[in-house]
């Protein structure tokens, strides 16, 4: 059973809370679609396959998108490559199978001013959905096949009598059997039955923020006079769902900052050392605007006696490790520990060999010792740990032996306990659940020193994320942008090369750039699998090049599969000019800075992420040295395609982000919240939506301020258990 079903005639609302002002949504969610009345068994179970059981359901699944019927054309007047609407009569069908097995089936629809053909592909219900005689709409480009105009797939809907200037397309209502015109009427029996709908967003906000009442947009987003209208429905609407976002992640961050006891870390005095500043001047390099902004930013939250709950976004190379380095730091100087989690193996064993670089000079002064100081102590810890080094790391953490821990969720297991953990940092946040992140926290509130405080939080975004989305998803947390890259990155030019006689420019460019004392990376097909497969596919690639395209040219091999001695060693040749060419897997994605690459070469780059792709492209570009970046690829899928030509088109990790948003959907941002998730219908958290994001986070914030669980205002807490759960909503509403 599905959890709509189980709301279905569970009526959740207390006894008491109908109010004169309408109906609520919860109210609507405990009517089963049943109750309409055209919607028999049959439909009903059309419906259920959509995910549609109750009315609340039903009237939040919005249309797809809308038809202006006056732009209808006719269909002598289309030429080939318009995208247009025509109202048609269907005149002949037929319906077979190619050979392959692939379905095909062929209409010739009529109007008054001539004839097409409309062919669907692997949609055999199309046969039966547009028998002879039926008239319906068809939406889509016109092309032409064998010198006959057709339209390929289009948009279908069978508009009954229906008679408004403006006609709804429903998603996917067409493959479960249900026409348009017929949700249209559910859907308008299920609003004119439901009346008046209470709206929990007052008067005071609505003028200010001009927006139409729940009731009017729900009307007008299914059944809109003009495009205009439509416009204001959406918006109305997607702000309702936004406010429910933003009143969850602010009651969650007031809940956090209210269970919590958090660490006021000492300034450098007499008794402890200043270590930041040791740690900063000892660096090869000036930090940016933009780096001494953050560390003041972060500093004053590790000074408060509050627990920091931070958000550090940066796009590729704008130096965040030296900045979470100075959190940890601090941490360290006021005889604590700090702690660095990333999500995977490899970033684990690379943010270690940074970090380790970083602060190979470091020493703490200690008077117990010889000299006066010690070397800061730092150790890696992931599940390639052995045993017995693991219990001695163990033992060393314990005892407070150990200064700085850098791991993956290895990390989180139930032997590892702290001292006296002070700051944890957490690289890549999205591949983490809030669980994860409460639950490094919480092995600091349980140290062996007993101190039982809440150790403070950085949380790193390797790929930066809208900042609107940054607000919804990470809503609990403050945010910190490095928007300056260090002085003298020149940006790289990024090639996606369409002809064999391109892509052989790519390999000399590679071998120009070598011969010039440059060198250059050669990034691997993904390939599914493991890594080893990975590995083995890599080591097939280098034999390639090295028979082929390179020959003749110094190559080198670096994959997961190596031991970490090997992959140094490799790098270290590579670093020096020894090896000039690094054939490499995702391995190189992040952490590697050999200022010298200068080209990056990309094997079949649509099998590839933006985000990953732009962490690769990261790798060249980071000396004053010109660079390139080819991505190598025949695809013509057209989310691949949009990937690609957003990364020929920009370099600004904030731009890609909002593509990729737009390619992948919410639910990648997302992805950690699972209730939220299904709320997010026609909001959207890429930049269009801001001023909306914005405008939920000041209600929210207005709302709770004076009533921090909503008690004065028993309809939106109903409508936040709706939505979030009732263990989560009793958890933050606490009732
Ligand atoms: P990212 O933000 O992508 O994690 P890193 O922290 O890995 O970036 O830094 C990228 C490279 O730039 C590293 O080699 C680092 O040492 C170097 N770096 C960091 N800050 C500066 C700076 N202010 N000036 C020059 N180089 C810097
Ligand atoms: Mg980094």
């Amino acid at each position: 059973m599905t959890r709509a079903q189980a709301r279905v005639g569970r009526r959740t609302e207390a006894p008491g809370t109908t109010t004169p002002a309408g109906r609520t949504l919860t109210r609507l969610d405990a009517i089963p679609v049943s109750d309409i009345s055209k919607v028999g068994e049959r439909r009903q179970e059309a419906l259920a396959a959509l995910g549609i059981h109750t009315v609340l359901d039903l009237v939040t699944h919005y249309p797809r998108r809308y038809i202006d019927r006056t732009r209808q054309a006719e269909v002598s007047e289309l030429r080939p490559g318009d995208e247009c609407l025509v109202l048609a009569r269907v005149t002949s069908g037929r319906g077979r199978r190619t050979r392959g097995g692939r379905s095909i089936v062929e209409l010739e629809v009529r109007d008054g001013s001539g004839a097409l053909k409309v062919t669907f592909f692997n949609q055999p219900w199309r046969a039966k959905q547009l028998p002879v005689g039926t008239e319906a709409l068809f939406f889509g480009k016109l092309d032409t096949y064998r010198g006959r105009r057709q339209f390929t797939n289009p948009v279908v809907d069978l508009i009954g009598n229906r008679t408004g200037r403006i006609v709804p397309i429903y998603p996917t209502s067409e493959k479960s059997g249900i026409a348009g015109w017929e949700f249209g009427e559910w859907v308008a029996e299920a609003l004119h039955r439901a009346g008046t709908l209470h709206d929990p967003v007052s008067e005071r906000w609505r003028r200010e923020f001009d927006f139409l009442d729940r009731t009017a947009a729900f009307g007008a987003i299914h059944a809109p006079e003009t495009f205009a209208d439509k416009g204001r429905a959406r918006q109305r609407l997607a702000f309702d769902e936004l406010l429910r976002l933003q009143l969850e992640v602010v009651m969650r961050r007031n809940a956090l900052e209210r269970d919590a006891r958090g660490i006021a870390h000492p300034a450098p005095s007499g008794s402890s050392p200043d270590l930041v500043g040791a740690f900063v001047d000892q660096l090869p390099f000036r930090l940016t605007g933009a780096q001494h902004r953050a560390i003041g930013e972060i500093g004053r939250d590790l000074a408060a006696p509050r627990p920091m709950h931070r958000l550090l976004q940066g796009d590729v190379g704008s130096g965040k490790t030296v900045v979470a380095l100075c959190a940890l730091l601090t941490a360290v100087q006021g005889g604590r520990q700090g702690a660095l989690m990333a999500p995977t193996e490899v970033l684990a064993e690379q943010h270690f060999m940074s970090v380790r670089s970083l602060v190979r000079d470091l020493v703490i002064p200690d008077p117990t010792r010889l000299g006066g100081s010690r070397p800061l102590s730092l150790r890696l810890l992931t599940s390639r740990t052995p045993a017995s080094e693991r219990a001695r790391l163990h033992e060393d953490l314990r005892s407070g032996d150990l200064d700085l821990i850098v791991g993956t969720h290895a990390l989180l297991t139930g032997d590892v306990q702290f001292s006296r953990l002070g700051v944890v940092v957490i690289d890549e946040q999205h591949r983490f659940g809030v669980e994860q992140r409460e639950a490094l926290r919480s092995k600091g509130r349980h140290g062996a020193a007993g101190e039982g405080a809440d150790p403070d939080l950085l949380v790193m975004t390797a790929t930066p994320i809208p900042r609107t989305a940054a607000m919804a998803v990470f809503g609990d947390l403050d945010v910190t942008e490095l928007d300056e890259l260090p002085e003298g990155r020149t940006p790289v030019d990024t090639v996606w090369p369409r002809t064999p006689a391109d892509e052989d420019d790519v390999w000399n460019r590679v071998r120009d750039e070598v011969e010039a004392g440059n060198r250059a990376y050669v990034v691997c097909p993904l390939v599914d699998g493991s890594e080893r497969v990975q590995a083995n596919s890599a080591t097939e690639e280098l034999a390639r090049l090295e028979a082929g395209r390179l020959a003749g040219l110094r190559l080198g091999l670096v994959h997961g599969q190596l031991k970490a001695q090997d992959k140094e060693t490799v790098m270290e040749r590579f670093r020096s000019g020894e090896v000039e060419v690094l054939v490499a897997t995702t391995v190189i994605e992040v952490g590697v800075d050999v200022p010298e690459a200068t080209v990056m070469v990309v094997e079949d780059a649509d099998r590839f992420g933006i985000a990953q792709l732009h962490q690769l492209r990261g790798r060249v570009g980071r000396s004053h040295r010109r660079s390139w970046c080819f991505l190598l690829s025949t695809t013509s899928a057209p989310d691949a395609t949009r990937r690609l030509e957003a990364l020929v088109a920009t370099t600004d990790g904030f731009e890609l982000a909002d593509v990729d948003l737009e390619v992948r959907g919410e639910g990648s941002v997302l992805g950690t919240r699972q209730k939220g998730r299904s709320d997010l219908k026609l909001a959207s958290l890429r930049r269009a939506d801001r001023p909306l994001v914005e405008a939920a986070r000041a209600v929210a914030e207005d709302l709770l301020a004076d009533d921090p669980f909503l008690e004065a205002d028993a309809l939106l807490a109903d409508e936040i258990r709706l939505f979030i759960g009732e263990d989560e909503a009793a958890y933050l509403l606490k009732s």
